[in-house]
């Protein structure tokens, strides 16, 4: 009987402390970002990154195609790569954060929740970004969250879209498919640019980068425009 009781007691506390703001963050916070504000306006994001490994190439498909994208980065990524988030910005990207380690908020209390956001955003204001747009990984948070993005000023950013692009059993044609499939005006698009370091599959970006290569003239050609969040 005290099993029991313990059982659903760390239920309760698990729902209250991490599944209710995550749905309350993801579906209703009416100051989230969700979808574009305009008509046949989208948005290109990846998360995860900066991976040395992939972003140049990666970045050489954008610009030939004339796009600028969203990076949500790991804080402690960007720490090891100051050079890509210059090169990124020189280039007219945006430069989101994906938190400071890639944890799962579901998981932690205050005191991580304290640590995750002040050392990322300290990462994040040294490396020159300041107007901070967040996307938690896995678009989890948990009942601080929401506390710390108003402290720090930003702005949550959530999406509509993804190709699973981080799996080992996606292909180009596969993400790109689904690229075609799920985008509609005010879409949010989220894939990946860091492959195994944030628990997608070794190379997968390769396939990510070769997907867009078709996905984005054809997005285009459907009369969506790639905007970044304001
Ligand atoms: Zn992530």
């Amino acid at each position: 009987m005290a099993i029991l009781k313990i059982t659903l007691g760390l239920g309760v506390v698990f729902i209250l402390h991490s599944v209710v703001p995550t749905y309350y963050n993801k579906k209703f916070n009416k100051k989230a970002i969700r979808k574009t504000k305009n008509k046949n306006e989208i948005m290109l994001t990846f998360d995860d990154g900066p991976d040395k490994r992939y972003i140049y190439q990666l970045a050489k498909v954008l610009e030939e195609n004339n796009v600028h994208a969203t990076f949500f980065m790991v804080a402690q990524n960007a720490q090891k790569n100051p050079e890509i988030v210059n090169f990124l910005k020189s280039k007219g990207h945006k430069i989101g954060l994906h938190s400071w380690q890639h944890k799962n908020a579901m998981l932690y209390s205050y005191l991580y929740t304290k640590k995750d956001f002040e050392n990322s955003t300290a990462i994040m204001k040294k490396l020159g970004v300041n107007d901070l747009f967040y996307r938690p990984p896995w678009g989890h948070t948990n009942i601080f969250s929401l506390m710390f993005v108003k402290k720090y000023n930003m702005k949550l950013v959530y999406w509509d879209v993804m190709a699973e692009d981080w799996s080992a059993k996606s292909t180009p044609d596969m993400i790109y498919e689904k690229l075609m499939q799920r985008t509609t005006s005010n879409s949010i698009i989220c894939l990946h640019d860091a492959g195994e370091n944030s628990g997608g599959a070794k190379g997968a970006p390769l396939n990510t980068i070769e997907a867009l290569k078709k996905a984005i003239p054809s997005l285009k050609e459907k009369g969506y425009k790639f905007i970044l969040p304001e």
